[in-house]
């Protein structure tokens, strides 16, 4: 069980939005580890159908990269790192700083 942050790319790697998203976060339970959950979760929002934030922005010829994985995130941590409105500042692709930030989630 995860909670993962999705960064969106153009073709050429650069930091990209769909409209003023430039991330998602999402949550992910069904595989054997993590890693293999997130994965699962990356291959259905490229196919199109894992969010329609996510399908848009494919549709409009973006890519999709997981950024950052909380290990044993849950629904709730989904839904807090959500309201906290800061995506960018979360993400290690477009902030350095990024690490520094909920780094409880997912062991409190
Ligand atoms: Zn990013």
């Amino acid at each position: 069980m995860s909670v993962y942050l999705i960064c969106f790319r153009a073709p050429d790697g650069e930091k990209a939005h769909y409209k003023h998203a430039g991330h998602y976060i999402g949550f992910a339970d069904r595989g054997e580890t993590p890693q293999a959950s997130v994965e699962a979760r990356l291959r259905e929002h490229r196919a199109g159908y894992g969010a329609a934030l996510t399908r848009a922005a494919v549709d409009s010829g973006l890519d999709l990269v997981v950024s950052r994985i909380w290990e044993d995130g849950t629904k709730d941590d989904e839904w807090r790192l959500r309201c906290r409105s800061e995506n960018p500042r979360l993400c290690p692709f477009c902030n350095p700083e990024a690490y520094h930030l909920a780094q409880g989630v997912g062991h409190d």
